[in-house]
């Protein structure tokens, strides 16, 4: 990050940095708006968000190169309002997703829709104003903790970034900081931890109030206080808005409206928590799925049921524990 502040001849490069790694992707977009690899149609439209944001994937498919498809015939609906959580292991695709629904690239076949309205069709700016981004880590401004909350929305008052601030369970934690939300933040200010972090971010996109949400969980082990702290900044975050997560730990997930496991660019399993879960045990009864072990069949059912089982077998060896019960 350091090299954001240097002066300039990097946009090539930070570009695909934002890209790959959805890092503060909103300010940079801001600054380097004139660098996008997409550009708006002529006669592109704002975005209107007349049913509330739903969007959907129309049997989308996706090449960075030619040569390999990255996403195959994607078909998913996140109805307005709604909570759809992407999981697989690495590399099946699902930060594409995020970066074709922020359109950081088109498409190669199929539509991606915002309440009906091709992406290709609305101009960024306005598409970008209603979605608003999570990232696993976010960088910080150089500044004061009250600037970097009210990044999501300029013209919100003092009183409008304390409530943010409370909302995304933060607040409490800023009054500890030597000089409150005046305490300079950053590379050259006060640390914060991941967890902070991510709070901080929560409430900007609380000020920024869009109508959809991008969320790419941490990775990263969180104690259990912020663990929680966290999950109900989450809730009240994505309460009422079409939320689409990449979720890590599984046990984030269980309340998504729908969870859609992708492998090798594929949506290989779809359904609720506890549908995937009972689908996997009858494969594992079957002898089917191996239990903590392989993917399961060629089709890639059970593969859900596989994930909970190894990630139950981690947290045990981790915290030598018993096996969470995900059913
Ligand atoms: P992870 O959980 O590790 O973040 P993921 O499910 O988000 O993985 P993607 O990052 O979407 O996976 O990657 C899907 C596929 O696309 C992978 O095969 C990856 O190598 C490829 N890929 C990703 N970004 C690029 C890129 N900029 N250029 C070429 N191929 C890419």
């Amino acid at each position: 990050l350091l090299q954001l502040y240097q002066p300039l001849n990097w946009f090539g490069t930070y570009y695909r940095v934002i890209q790959q790694n959805f890092i503060d992707m909103e300010k940079m977009l801001d600054l380097f708006e004139e660098h996008q690899a997409v550009q708006d149609a002529p006669d592109a439209k704002d975005l209107l968000i007349k049913e509330g944001g739903g969007v959907t994937f129309d049997d989308v498919s996706f090449a960075y190169d030619p040569r390999q498809t990255a996403l195959h015939n994607i078909k998913f609906t996140i109805p307005a309002g709604k909570t759809v959580a992407l999981v697989g292991p690495s590399g099946g695709g699902k930060s594409t997703i995020f970066r074709l629904l922020f359109r950081f690239y088109d498409v190669t076949s199929g539509s991606i829709k915002i309440d009906g309205q091709d992406l290709r069709k609305v101009t960024q700016r306005s598409m970008r104003q209603h979605i608003g981004v999570v990232p696993q880590d976010t960088v910080l401004f150089n500044e004061t903790i009250k600037y970097n909350i009210r990044y999501g929305n300029v013209n919100a008052s003092d009183a409008e970034v304390e409530a943010a601030a409370r909302a995304a369970q933060i607040h409490d934690r800023i009054l500890t900081f030597p000089d409150g939300y005046e305490t300079k933040v950053g590379e050259r200010g006060l640390r914060l931890s991941g967890g902070e972090k991510q709070r901080i971010a929560i409430a900007r996109t609380l000020l920024k109030n869009p109508s959809i949400i991008l969320l790419d969980e941490a990775t990263s082990a969180l104690d259990n206080t912020t663990e929680r702290l966290i999950q109900d900044s989450l809730k009240t975050l994505s309460a009422n808005r079409t939320t689409l997560v990449i979720a890590h730990r599984l046990s984030t997930i269980v309340d998504a409206d729908l969870i859609l496991v992708m492998k090798e660019g594929r949506i290989v399993e779809r359904g609720t928590h506890s549908e995937l879960f009972k689908r996997g045990e009858d494969l594992f009864r079957k002898g089917v799925v191996a239990d903590g072990g392989a993917d399961g069949v060629g089709s890639g059912e059970g593969t859900y049921y596989s994930m909970w089982m190894r990630q139950g077998e981690e947290d045990s060896k981790r915290r030598g524990s018993v096996v969470p019960n995900g059913g």
